[in-house]
């Protein structure tokens, strides 16, 4: 397959983080070790872009002869669910990736926190402060102005123990006060002005229940868990290189081990938003079935979609990592998707749009079981039989009453191979007046093309088509999927909009009378196929034995749309 334009050019052999990996395995710097993580919050599905992160980490870590941990960063506990957390393992699961034993929890940390919290407060590096919310962001100053120390800043040691320790206790409502870290209000980087350590939340969370009411920030847990679990390179998305000297701060104020912080760009997709934040509105919203709505980002929606995990794995591999920020075109995600499937998914034929083909000459009760390639990709795939008879259906586009020059399929007076069947020609066909539209074909067939075979004569044909027995059958819904969104940066919105309005109206179609081959009827839920000629479909959960269901995952690379409107 020739490579597409947006195939980006193949890169060296590495990446700049595996650089530094190996650069550090090579100068002993880590003892050889290498030990990564991936943190996700618990508060919404995994995304695609998560992906990326999964396959860097657990990929680095194998890669190395390394571990790499799950840990989930629960420091919020109003956003946070139980949920979240058993659909994040089994995605990670599912991508082909094992934490083995080391599933961990940033609140599994919070006495260990709380100590050092203690500790800070005892060297004089941390403070109770009174501002409320308003009046800490007035004191932060912004970018181009310095901030103003807290009147509270200058309180004693005792004092602050004090407080801090009523704040644990629950004596004061939330928002009322804060512990900051005493570094410098003037510091260029805004993170490093006396940033909040721990907030009071009365909130129940979902691990530690109703012990806490102050919670640590985010920034004050992320580093040190890593310090804590011994993580080597500690690699995050390139938001967070300005946090990386306050990190870097509470690591030396506390004496602990340092591990490396390493940033690179986040993956953006075209036609599609990324955010978390998003993905729960168009859920909550019900602007989507839901988080594994086949059209979503999310690692689940791509697998109910039909996504394979190697395809997602080998899109991870092809885009790489790098230090700038840029957005990805969803045709590559597509074509190593349809690279994937073309390899491993066995191929059957589906009527989508049925017309109804009548074989004049054929025996009346004749059923012959027709011998077809599962996969002429994979000989091992091996080959099934598929019934054909007197009566079949075959794909409405496939005849034209007046069909242009270079369309080779069914017309008046016309011959095609009927794939694995026979040669047929078009005799005559019924066209209901009042609609126009056409009911039945009616056709011969030569006898002497069985399997589809040239017959004696050599005569050729130049189209071949597919086709189901109408006796043998199986009705099937399937819904074919579009873009979530219509433009390829939804987020590119005027200032009074929404990312909403971007919403792709025909993002989804439903084809509720399709007609399938009979082997389909015992196709489990996820399994993947190619419909000949439609593209790559799979089995939805909501199949059932009276009624199948398909999703489309992503179409065939579509030459016959480029013949059509070359013949019109
Ligand atoms: P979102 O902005 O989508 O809500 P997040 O960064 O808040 O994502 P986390 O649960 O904190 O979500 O992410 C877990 C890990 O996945 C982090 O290390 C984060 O850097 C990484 N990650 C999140 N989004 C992307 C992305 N689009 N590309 C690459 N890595 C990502
Ligand atoms: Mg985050």
């Amino acid at each position: 397959m020739p490579t597409p334009e947006f195939m980006p050019k193949p890169n060296s052999s590495t990446d700049f983080i595996r650089a530094i990996v190996e650069e550090d395995m090579r100068t002993n710097k880590w003892g050889g070790k290498v030990h990564t993580r991936f943190p996700p919050e618990p508060n919404g599905y995994l995304h695609i872009g998560h992906a990326k992160s999964i396959c860097l980490n657990f990929g680095i870590a194998q890669q190395y002869d390394g571990l790499c941990n799950l840990r989930f960063d629960d420091t919020n506990p109003v956003k946070e669910e139980q949920e979240y957390i058993d659909a994040i393992k089994e995605d990670i699961r599912w991508l082909g990736f094992d934490w083995e034993d080391r599933e961990y929890y940033a609140s599994d940390y919070f006495h260990q926190l709380y100590d050092w919290a203690v500790q800070m407060i005892r060297a004089g590096q941390a403070y109770v402060c009174d501002l409320d919310p308003e009046q800490t962001r007035e004191y932060r100053g912004t970018l181009t102005e310095s901030g103003k120390n807290s009147p509270y800043r200058d309180r004693s040691v005792e004092e602050n123990l004090n407080l801090f320790e009523r704040m644990k206790a629950g004596e004061f409502p939330d928002g009322t006060r804060t512990l900051r870290a005493k570094i410098d209000m003037a510091a260029a980087n805004l993170n490093l002005r006396d940033p909040v350590m721990y907030r009071i939340i009365h909130a129940n969370h979902h691990r530690t229940g109703d012990e806490w009411c102050i919670y640590p920030m985010y920034d004050f847990t992320h580093g040190q868990s890593d310090s804590i679990e011994g993580i080597t390179h500690s690699i995050c998305t390139l938001e967070f290189e300005n946090h990386r000297p306050l990190y870097d701060w509470y690591i030396e104020a506390l004496g602990i081990y340092h591990p490396q912080q390493i940033e690179f760009a986040r993956l953006n997709l075209t036609y599609t938003v990324m955010s978390k934040r998003r993905l729960l509105e168009l859920v909550e919203e019900k602007l989507v079935s839901g988080w594994d709505d086949p059209r979503m980002p999310t690692v689940c929606g791509l697998r109910r979609r039909g996504y394979s995990p190697a395809a997602i794995r080998n899109f991870c591999k092809v885009i790489g990592v790098a230090k700038m920020d840029s957005t990805i075109d969803i045709q590559l995600l597509e074509h190593c998707l349809r690279e994937d499937l073309n390899k491993h998914s066995n191929r059957v034929m589906a009527a989508m749009r049925p017309l109804k083909l009548v074989i004049d000459n054929y025996p009346e009760d004749l059923v012959e079981e027709m011998e077809a390639t599962n996969n002429p990709n994979d000989p091992s795939a091996g080959t099934r039989t598929v019934p054909f008879s007197r009566e079949l259906y075959i794909e409405r586009d496939d005849f034209r009453e007046d069909p242009p020059k270079k369309f080779f399929r069914l017309g008046p007076g016309r011959e095609v191979r009927l794939r694995y069947g026979y040669f047929v020609t078009c005799t005559d066909f019924i066209k209901d007046e009042k609609t126009g539209e056409i009911t039945e074909i009616h056709c011969t067939y030569d006898p002497q093309t069985r399997g589809g075979e040239s017959p004696p004569d050599g005569r050729k044909v130049k189209g071949t088509i597919h086709w189901v027995s109408a006796a043998h059958a199986k009705r099937a819904e399937v819904r074919l999927y579009d873009h979530l969104f219509t433009k390829d940066n939804p987020n590119d919105v005027p200032e009074e909009g929404d990312f909403k309005d971007n919403l792709n109206p025909n993002s989804l179609e439903i084809l509720s009378d399709c007609l399938v081959e009979p082997s389909l009827a015992t196709a489990a839920v996820g399994d993947r196929f190619q419909f000949e000629r439609q593209g790559y479909f799979c089995v939805d959960p909501n199949s059932t034995s009276k009624k199948l269901v398909f999703n489309r995952t992503v179409s065939l690379r579509d030459s016959w749309a480029k013949i059509e409107k070359k013949g019109e």
